[in-house]
């Protein structure tokens, strides 16, 4: 089965979201669980969330990809933002026992000067705090495109990361790969995914891989500035985008868009992504 969707908005609702997925051709969506400025946002309602999984089951979807919203920062050498997002993100996993399967993607972090190792450590004790060993849930830590003080735009600080969460939640630990952000990073993914695929492999497990971020580029590999094109547009190319939907490391993961699109433009890369994938 090839799972493809893109980012939809939660404003109208999750059952409305859902329907939103369908009528693109998408069979899986992700939303920011807020809106990603961090004005607080009403109670979903669970008749509406219940709809939704209803939905979901009926119309043969992959669980939806919730994505944090970017103003939290587990990595803050500030205690107080630090506890704030703890707070904020043990709230949204709460809620999301109620979506069988949910992912739940987040950005590790920034520094902002203290250093990989100390904000390593701050996002390792935020997951040991917030983690149950027996949630739904899977709690990703997204690829970044090392701009500023990021972690996470190297395979080894996922790695760490991950090694520094306890044992009986490591489980619920996983990476969403996002095709921008890796090239950013200096991962030439669209020359050579095979060897991105046994470099991430060695550093952190394929196994921990759970969701791919589907993006063409603005700009060349390791330019480290995070800015997201359209499927084809961008420094990756359209023939890399082939290769990955087909990838055998990679094939039988959710993909997600989140490239400068409409709704209707969605619908087109979605077509095109689904028009290129082989099915085996
Ligand atoms: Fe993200
Ligand atoms: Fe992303
Ligand atoms: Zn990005």
């Amino acid at each position: 089965m090839f799972y493809i969707g893109c980012h939809l908005s939660v404003s109208g609702g999750y059952l409305h979201m859902a329907k939103e997925a369908a009528s693109i051709g998408a069979n899986t969506f992700q939303y920011f669980t807020r809106n990603p400025r961090g004005f607080s946002s009403k109670e979903p309602s669970p008749e509406d969330v219940a709809g939704m999984v209803k939905f979901i089951e009926e119309n043969g979807f992959h669980a939806p990809l919730a994505h944090a919203p970017y103003t939290y920062n587990p990595a803050s050498k500030d205690a107080h933002i630090r506890e704030y997002t703890a707070e904020a993100m043990a709230k949204e996993l709460r809620f999301l026992e109620s979506i069988p399967g949910a992912l739940y993607n987040f950005h590790p972090g920034c520094h902002v000067g203290q250093g990989i190792e100390a904000g390593v450590g701050f996002i390792a004790d935020m997951l040991n705090a917030i983690v149950l060993p027996g949630q739904n849930t899977t709690v990703l830590l997204e690829t970044m495109a090392g701009k500023g003080s990021e972690i996470g735009s190297r395979f080894e600080e996922l790695r760490e990361i991950i090694d520094r969460v306890d044992e009986d939640k490591r489980t619920k630990i996983g990476v969403c790969l996002d095709t921008c952000h890796v090239s950013d990073a200096g991962y030439d993914i669209a020359a050579d995914p095979d060897a991105v695929f046994t470099e991430f492999d060695k550093t952190v497990g394929l196994e921990r891989l759970r969701a791919i971020h589907t993006n063409d580029s603005k700009n060349p590999v390791g330019a480290h500035k995070d800015r997201h094109e359209k499927i084809g547009d961008g420094y990756l190319g359209i023939e890399a985008f082939r290769r990955l939907v087909n990838h055998e490391a990679i094939r039988h993961l959710p993909f997600y868009l989140e490239t400068p699109c409409d709704l209707e433009g969605y619908a087109g890369e979605i077509a095109l992504l689904k028009e290129m994938r082989q099915e085996i």
